[in-house]
């Protein structure tokens, strides 16, 4: 294979993203701002650098980042040596983090006056989709760009969705968390419910699972343990994905809706719940612990 591609930010989903790519046949040099994350990749197998420059030392055909935020974003393409002044006009640039969509549609200008394909490409599956190659990605950017980034895409994901130009892959993202935010929540009240009427959870769990009150939550990722298999909640809510992510996820839709005058007073309750489980020392255990915040004391299980 002739590509030669650059990943930065090996975290919970980057790294077996980056393996797949590897897996598959791709040259790939890899980096992460954390030595762990650095190490971890090298463990995988993965062609590591320990400084960002690096990487661009062999000619790069395209760039994949999966950093946290916005702010991070914006810092490695447009940063001083940023991205954007490294790589020739032939490169793809990739980016699948989950961000604000102005920081997204800000790289993608700065991108095109340099005459340098880019899409935004965040991606929906959590880490299990990231393992198994099973993501949905969400892409944003003009139909050449799209194009060219497709084989890649397919290669860590199942479903690749045009969304439309550079920023609504984002767009698209934003208003998916939005809804699983809340799912997790509504998921997390009815077992306590069921809980306190004394129902057997597990019975509970496997109605909802076939009844009309399925979600993503209820179906793949429930609340609470030993109920699916590789669910965080069997592993001490250890994330997959982050309750802090979560909660910068909601934040991102809250100031998206005030920004267009959507009413989403659901999306600003599901804020507000996620905000006071983070503020309480909780952002690093995984989103779907909420579940220990809505049903306090009717829960015996640990979350750490
Ligand atoms: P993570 O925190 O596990 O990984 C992010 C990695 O980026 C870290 O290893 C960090 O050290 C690295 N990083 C930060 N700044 C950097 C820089 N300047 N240069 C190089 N590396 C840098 O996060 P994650 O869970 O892998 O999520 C990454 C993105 O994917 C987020 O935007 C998140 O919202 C989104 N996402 C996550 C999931 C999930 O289930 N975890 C699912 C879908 C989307």
């Amino acid at each position: 294979m002739s590509e030669t591609i650059a990943f930065i930010g090996l975290g919970n989903m980057g790294n077996p993203m980056a393996v797949n790519l590897y897996k598959a046949g791709y040259k790939i040099k890899v980096f992460d701002i954390s030595t762990k994350m650095v190490h971890k990749a090298a463990e995988s197998g993965l062609d590591t650098v320990d400084n960002i420059s690096e990487l661009f030392n062999d000619k790069i055909s395209t760039v994949i980042t999966m950093l946290p935020e916005g702010k991070n974003s914006r810092e490695v393409y447009l940063g001083e040596d940023g991205i954007i002044n490294k790589v020739s006009k032939e490169c793809l640039l990739i980016d699948c983090s989950t961000i604000d969509i102005n920081t997204s549609k800000e790289i993608g200008k700065s991108a095109e006056d340099k005459n340098i394909l880019m899409v935004d490409a965040p991606v929906s599956g959590g880490v299990m989709g990231a393992q198994k190659a099973t993501l949905n990605i969400m892409v944003g950017g003009s139909k050449l760009a799209f194009d060219r980034a497709h084989p890649i895409l397919k290669v860590m994901g199942k479903n690749i969705y045009h969304a439309g130009e550079v920023g609504s892959g984002n767009g698209a993202k934003i208003c998916n968390n939005m809804s699983l935010g809340i799912t997790m929540i509504a998921a997390s009240e009815s077992l306590m419910l069921a809980k306190r009427l004394n129902i057997n959870i597990k019975k509970v769990h496997e109605i909802m699972k076939n009844a009309s009150g399925n979600s993503w939550p209820i179906a793949v990722y429930p609340p609470l343990p030993n109920l699916i298999d590789g669910a965080p909640s069997n592993n001490k809510y250890k994330p997959g994905f982050s309750a802090g992510m979560m909660n910068k996820d909601l934040k991102l839709a809250n100031e998206c809706s005030k920004s267009v005058n959507a009413n989403t007073p659901l999306g600003k309750m599901a804020l507000k719940i996620y905000s006071k489980f983070c503020d309480n020392g909780n952002d690093t255990k995984d989103f779907s612990a909420i579940s220990k915040l809505i049903g306090g004391d009717a829960w015996d299980y640990p979350i750490e």
